[in-house]
């Protein structure tokens, strides 16, 4: 079969013939129909990434992903061929939580097996390349906003970053009642997609000091609860600068450099907290999956783009150039 494999000791990353996988005892062979690309991806053949429990050899990435099942392993119930499935990014092993496409093979491939635990049934009337966003740019802020932040109604929120992922947030905090609602985002168009997704308000923070406009939003006091989709240590600090007293701050973009927090004190005497975020529980993608079947969210306008599978290279620079600002893109082996 086909896959895309990035060498995690030398960097190199193309599309090779390899063997088709076999599932071991309770594993599951998944026919891949869809998977997405994510800035995880891009982060990871750049090299500033690495899954905690997979640092050499090489590795097939993509880790949004929809197909169907194809072969089972021994000890799996419940499961047969021809089942529509997701599949969740987490599963815990002995030595700790494990990612698929970061630390075992992922789906940009035409086959990948995964343990049967991770399989999410997909609703007939969902095609799969949505269905492939949601274990991922669906439910890492789905987790975010009702679980780390626990956003309740009426509370008032920004978000920096209304890209691939921030976009999604903005939706899912209008479903959870949030208000208002502000985006931040340097890019027209991000700007004005977030406006007709939900956004009461949406920031230039070229133009603007985002932190004064959105205390001017607020009454002065700032947000109960403010999102980084960003991962830049400049954004993470107007964040606890926008933020109420007693507000959350929440970080969600993967941020490497140092953050310095130049008076401390300040966090007690607001009574601010900052909590981390990563990924999502495994009860997310199925409760998603249910909600987008009942028609209570709606994110097809999310699939910017379809590459097969040999055109990935493709694929990964349409998403590094943000030409068009694509949401999400998927590749279709
Ligand atoms: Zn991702």
């Amino acid at each position: 079969m086909l896959a895309a494999r990035l060498n995690l000791d030398t960097g190199e990353f193309g599309v090779k013939d390899v063997p088709v996988p076999n599932p071991d005892p309770g594993w599951v062979r998944v026919k891949v129909r869809a998977c997405g690309v994510c800035l995880t991806d891009l982060h990871m053949i750049g090299g500033h990434l690495r899954g905690p429990h997979r640092q050499t050899g090489e590795l097939t990435l993509g880790h949004e992903i929809a197909g169907e099942v194809d072969s089972i392993g021994s000890d799996v119930e419940g499961w047969n061929v021809g089942d529509r499935v997701a599949i969740s990014l987490l599963h815990n092993q002995a030595d700790g939580e494990h990612t698929v496409g970061v630390d075992f093979d992922g789906g940009w491939a035409e086959y990948v097996v995964v343990p049967a635990i991770t399989l999410v049934e997909i609703p007939d009337s969902l095609p799969f390349d949505v269905a492939s966003i949601v274990p991922d740019a669906v439910s890492t802020p789905w987790a975010a906003i009702t679980q780390t932040a626990a956003v309740k109604a009426g509370e008032s929120v920004a978000v920096w970053g209304v890209g691939g992922v921030g976009t999604h947030a903005i939706q899912i905090l209008r479903f959870v009642g949030a208000a208002p609602i502000i985006a931040v985002d340097p890019l027209p168009e991000a700007r004005e997609r977030a406006l007709r997704l939900g956004a009461d308000y949406a920031i230039d923070p070229r133009a603007e000091n985002a932190v004064e406009t959105i205390k001017r939003l607020t009454k002065g006091v700032g947000v109960n609860v403010a999102f980084d989709f960003v991962g830049i240590s400049a954004v993470e600090l107007e964040l606890l600068q926008a933020t109420a007293p007693f507000g959350r701050t929440i970080w969600v973009g993967a941020n490497a450099q140092p953050f310095t927090l130049e008076a401390p004190g300040m966090l007690l005497f607001m009574r601010q907290q900052i909590r981390g975020h990563y990924a999502s529980g495994p009860e997310a993608v199925p409760d998603l999956l249910d909600l987008l079947a009942l028609d209570r969210l709606d994110f097809s306008e999310s699939i910017s783009g379809h590459y097969p599978l040999t055109d990935v290279t493709d694929a990964i620079e349409h998403l590094q150039s943000k030409k068009g600002n694509p949401v999400r893109l998927v590749i279709v082996p």
